[in-house]
């Protein structure tokens, strides 16, 4: 069992880090502690539900000197298991509120609810778009692994866009974006320069845009919208979802549109030599870099990603292929 590391920023920025362990390849997501006034705290993002973050989390208060009573709130900036996985747990076992938007909340239902359909709807999709049957399957099971860690769901008190966030003795502006995941909330303090961004921009890498069924229709165009939006602030250090904090913020949003615009582009090359399925522009953009059934959904939700934004930019069709499937064409 790993357990989780911390660091304390909290002299200079008024919050403390919690490393908190989790599957490959992403291994570890940031949780963040702000002190409040009162000796409570609130954390954001508190992690998957698993037992091995459980255990890291008992580990990190203890050292912490901190108790469960202690927890205010968790924010929760997007529905991705990673990030509001354990929030129910936490929930539980302190009866503290939990918050995150009204639309990351209806994405949870729609992913891991009672009435959720993308455990069939997203291979359904897959399979329409040229992928192997014995693939699909394989991400259908993927889909059912996730459940357990966001078991159980907690009650949600929904973040307004309109309306500030007030965590750590502060005053948080929320920003809603879309690509990675609906209804994504960054947290910024205009005073201070800081952003809690999630995973709406990360250091190194590049987060998932992706399509799904019943979701966002355009995701990359979502996702293109948030990084002007979030590139437009004045950042001073950005905590995001996964890696280390880092500066260069309104940087690294323009480095993420620009490496979009060139992968929009080796789509639209691909296509100029004939008709593809979704699933065979997928295998020619990410060829040697799908190692797992995970890496193949998000690559392949992505390859979708990209042609629906090229089909919005009039730079390819669909047509209807036999057996129900599709296939994208360039357009002149
Ligand atoms: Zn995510
Ligand atoms: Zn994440």
């Amino acid at each position: 069992m790993r357990e989780a590391i911390i660091t304390s920023y909290e002299d200079e920025f008024g919050l403390i880090r919690v490393s908190v362990p989790m599957a490959p390849p992403l291994n570890q997501v940031n949780s963040y502690l702000l002190p409040e006034p009162d000796g409570r705290f609130t954390l954001v993002d508190p992690g998957p539900h698993t037992g091995e973050a459980e255990e890291a989390w008992h580990g990190a208060l203890k050292k912490l000197g901190l108790a469960w009573d202690r927890l205010a709130a968790v924010v929760v900036t997007h529905h991705h298991p990673d990030h509001y996985g354990l929030a129910g747990w936490m929930q539980e076992r302190t009866g503290c509120k939990v918050r995150m938007s009204a639309r990351a909340e209806a994405e949870a239902r729609m992913s891991w609810g009672g009435e959720a359909t993308l455990t069939e709807a997203l291979p359904r999709l897959f399979l329409r778009h040229g992928m192997p049957e014995a693939l699909a399957l394989g991400v259908r099971e993927h889909l059912q692994g996730f459940l357990p860690q966001v078991m159980p769901q907690p009650e949600i008190e929904p973040i307004d866009a309109a309306e500030a966030v007030f965590m750590g003795g502060r005053s948080w502006r929320p920003l809603i974006t879309g690509g990675h995941a609906p209804g994504h909330v960054s947290l910024y303090e205009a005073g201070s320069g800081l952003i809690l961004c999630g995973d709406a921009v990360l250091p190194q890498i590049s987060p998932n845009v992706g399509l799904q069924p019943g979701s966002d229709a355009q995701p990359l165009q979502s996702f293109m919208a948030g990084l002007r939006l979030l590139g437009g602030l004045e950042v001073s250090r950005a905590f995001p979802g996964h890696r280390e904090p880092f500066t260069g913020f309104a940087a690294r949003t323009s480095s993420l549109l620009r490496h979009h615009e060139e992968r929009l582009d080796d789509a639209a090359r691909l296509l100029a030599g004939g008709p593809l399925s979704g699933f065979a522009v997928c295998e020619a953009l990410f060829r040697g870099r799908i190692g797992s059934t995970h890496q193949l959904r998000f690559a392949m939700s992505e390859a979708l990603a990209h042609l629906a934004e090229l089909v919005r930019r009039e730079r390819a069709g669909v047509v209807e292929a036999a057996r129900g499937k599709v296939l994208f064409t360039a357009l002149a």
